[in-house]
């Protein structure tokens, strides 16, 4: 499905996603930067790209974490 309006895509910010929220972007087209209205961040695409590979991998191995914690109370019991 085709996205109108704002900016050429929709990122989502990387400092709420660390906070498990899940919010798009907008982008300022004098500063070709992308802001969020939710924190005060902004930056580059490039900037975002970047941290949101990092929060990813956060997320996932802070999930792994989890995972590994139930498996350790599963076997003591
Ligand atoms: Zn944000």
């Amino acid at each position: 499905m085709a996205q109108a309006g704002k900016g050429k895509l929709n990122y989502r910010c990387p400092s709420c996603f660390m906070r498990d929220i899940d919010i798009d972007m907008f982008y300022d087209e004098d500063k070709k930067e992308y802001y969020c209205i939710r924190c005060c961040y902004h930056g580059s695409e490039e900037d975002v790209l970047q941290k949101n590979q990092m929060a990813r991998f956060r997320y996932k191995s802070m999930l792994k974490r989890f995972d590994f914690d139930d498996d350790g109370q599963k076997e003591r019991k």
